[in-house]
C-alpha cells in the first residue's frame, strides 16, 4: 500500500501483506484475504485510484530505520503498526508461528515493555487468534533490532 517514502532504503519490494492480512471495511475486504485489486507479483491494479487508507498507510517497518532487515514483513510473514495505544502484529497465518521464534518473540516482549512504559500494549493476530504480549521483565538485556537475518521458513 505504501507511497510516502520511509527510511531512504526502504520499499514495499514484492510485500502485499497489508493487501491480505487486515481487514478493510472500505474495501468490503476480510481480514486474511486477498484485496480483489492485488495481483500476485503485480501489486495494486487500481494504484492511482487506491482508497485514501491504503495511500496513507505504512507499516511500521517502512517507517522506522530502527527496525533490522530481519523485520521487512515479506521476511518476517508479519507486519504491525500503531492504532492508538495498541500496536497491532498481524502475522501471516501460512507462518503462524514465526512471532514465537528468536528473533521475534524477544523483540515483541521488549517493544511491549517500552509499549507500557508509555501507557499501550501489543496484540497479536493469527487467524482468528489473538494474543496480548506480555512485557519482558525489566533489566533483561533487548534484543538486537539488527540481528542477522532469520534463516527462510
Ligand atoms: S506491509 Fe509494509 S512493507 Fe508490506 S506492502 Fe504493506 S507497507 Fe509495504
Ligand atoms: S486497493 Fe490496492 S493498495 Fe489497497 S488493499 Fe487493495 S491492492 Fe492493496
Amino acid at each position: 500500500m505504501q507511497t510516502a517514502p520511509g527510511p531512504k532504503d526502504r520499499n514495499c519490494g514484492t510485500c502485499t501483506l497489508c493487501c491480505r492480512l487486515p481487514d478493510i471495511d472500505t474495501l468490503d475486504k476480510p481480514a486474511n484475504t486477498w484485496c480483489r485489486h492485488c495481483v500476485a507479483s503485480e501489486g495494486c491494479t487500481i494504484y492511482a485510484d487506491r482508497p485514501e487508507l491504503c495511500r496513507d498507510f505504512l507499516c511500521n517497518w517502512m517507517k522506522s530505520s530502527t527496525l533490522g532487515p530481519e523485520w521487512d514483513p515479506a521476511l518476517a510473514h508479519m507486519m504491525f503498526y500503531e492504532q492508538g495505544p495498541q500496536t497491532t502484529v498481524l502475522v501471516d497465518p501460512d507462518f503462524s508461528d514465526t512471532w514465537r521464534r528468536a528473533p521475534y518473540a524477544g523483540a515483541l516482549a521488549h517493544m511491549a515493555a517500552e509499549a507500557e512504559a508509555s501507557g499501550g500494549y501489543l496484540i497479536v493476530f493469527v487467524g482468528d487468534d489473538v494474543f496480548k504480549i506480555e512485557p519482558a521483565a525489566a533489566g533483561l538485556a533487548a534484543p538486537d533490532r539488527r540481528a542477522p537475518k532469520p534463516a527462510a521458513a
